[in-house]
């Protein structure tokens, strides 16, 4: 499952990066840390970009922040999916079926038999 979701983060780690909100950042999208980035209003995404980027030894953390961090990226998507006015059940284009994709493996992770803590890693 771990694998699956950080296959799945690929998307939307090129979809925020993309998509981010750079107009009140005076770094230029690199995040300094909460402090200087207090007041920016794409401090979150840019902050999960430096957590769940391809370097961070993202296959080396809990399933449950692996899974976390797809959680986060599916609600991003979905603020993106909505804003452009998608069918997402029917529409074809990436991200929807990508949000199709995030979802099943979401509820999956939520619907463990024993709680997403027993779930093999
Ligand atoms: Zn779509």
């Amino acid at each position: 499952m771990k694998q699956d979701i950080l296959t799945a983060l690929e998307f939307p780690r090129v979809m925020i990066r993309e998509n981010m909100d750079l107009r009140t950042c005076r770094f230029n999208g690199h995040y300094v840390g909460e402090l200087g980035c207090k007041l920016c209003t794409a401090a979150t995404e840019c902050k999960w970009l430096v957590e769940h980027d391809e370097f961070s030894n993202l296959a080396r953390k809990p399933l449950a922040e692996v899974a976390a961090a797809l959680e986060f990226a599916m609600h991003f998507v979905e603020a993106m999916v909505m804003e452009s006015d998608h069918q997402c059940e029917e529409c074809h284009c990436e991200a929807c079926r990508w949000l199709r994709g995030a979802r099943k493996t979401v509820a999956d992770f939520h619907q463990l038999p024993d709680g997403p803590a027993d779930y093999p890693q």
